[in-house]
């Protein structure tokens, strides 16, 4: 296989590049370069600045595209603020992966088991796109990216008071999900997340309904049966830690 590193310096240079080439962006490439997704150019990401940081807003923390599950994990900030992403980021994967895996390639998979998909999606998080000019757009409306958009970073609401996520896999923290969950609570304000249960990450804002939403699969992680079952306990675990 051959193709051609791109490795632009500033958003606007990455995206011209796109628009010429058709490449596909790199993040940490531990998606793409595993799964071979990748068809022609790649345009990598690591030299643009100002994607790499953390900080606290008034309604929000933003979480640039390149921050790593690693980054995440020390954030002190991300701990007590959103402490389902921070459950998320300590679960995903082993520690060489967390090492280099990026927030923003995680919700560039559209992955139906991104660990922080879900999370971030029960958090009702934001996300920053730039494709020439730069535009927000609701996480649980963003289901594909069009032509040259590049997601620049994620601003998640710090306003629920409690928020938990929990992951079920084969080995603990070193795979991606046989299922996953986050719940979110500010008042009666509820959101729930719930990956691997269907072709993407599913949102519910309603406790009593969201078995209802859930299609699994029988699949090489688990059947039909184990995942309702599994489903069920965790609903069961974050309903009650949340107080519900
Ligand atoms: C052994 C192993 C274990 C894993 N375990 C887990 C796990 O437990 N949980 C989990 O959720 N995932 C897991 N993964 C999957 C993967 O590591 C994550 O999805 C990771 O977050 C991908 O990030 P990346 O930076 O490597 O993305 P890349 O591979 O670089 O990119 C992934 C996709 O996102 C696009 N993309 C990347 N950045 C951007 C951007 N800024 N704007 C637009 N599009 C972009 C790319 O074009 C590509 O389509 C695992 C992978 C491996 C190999």
């Amino acid at each position: 296989m051959s193709y051609r590193l791109h490795i632009p310096k500033t958003l606007q240079e990455a995206v011209q590049i796109k628009k010429e080439t058709g490449g596909t962006y790199l993040a940490a490439g531990t998606d793409i370069l595993v799964n071979h997704r990748h068809k022609d150019d790649l345009i990598a990401l690591e030299k643009i600045p100002g994607l790499s940081s953390i900080e606290e807003e008034k309604d929000y923390v933003r979480i640039g595209s390149l921050v790593t599950f690693n980054q995440l994990e020390k954030s002190s900030l991300v701990k007590e603020k959103l402490p389902a992403l921070w459950q998320a980021a300590y679960n995903t994967a082993g520690p060489q992966i967390r090492n280099r895996a990026t927030i923003g390639g995680n919700i560039g998979c559209f992955s139906p088991a991104s660990d922080s998909v879900t999370a971030l999606l029960a958090l009702d998080a934001e996300v920053e796109l730039f494709d020439g000019k730069t535009c927000r757009e609701k996480l649980e409306n963003l289901h594909f990216l069009d032509n040259t958009a590049m997601i620049t970073s994620v601003l998640v609401p710090k306003r629920f008071g409690f928020s938990a996520f929990e992951k079920v896999g084969k080995r603990n923290a070193m795979s991606v999900s046989v299922i996953n969950m986050a719940l979110a609570r500010n008042g009666s304000e509820v959101r729930i997340a719930t990956g691997c249960m269907g072709p993407q990450v599913i949102l519910c804002k309603d406790p009593s309904s969201v078995l209802e939403f859930l299609y699994p699969i029988n699949d090489r992680w688990g059947t039909i049966e184990y995942k309702t079952a599994v489903a069920r306990k965790l609903l069961d675990k974050l309903t009650k830690e949340a107080g519900l």
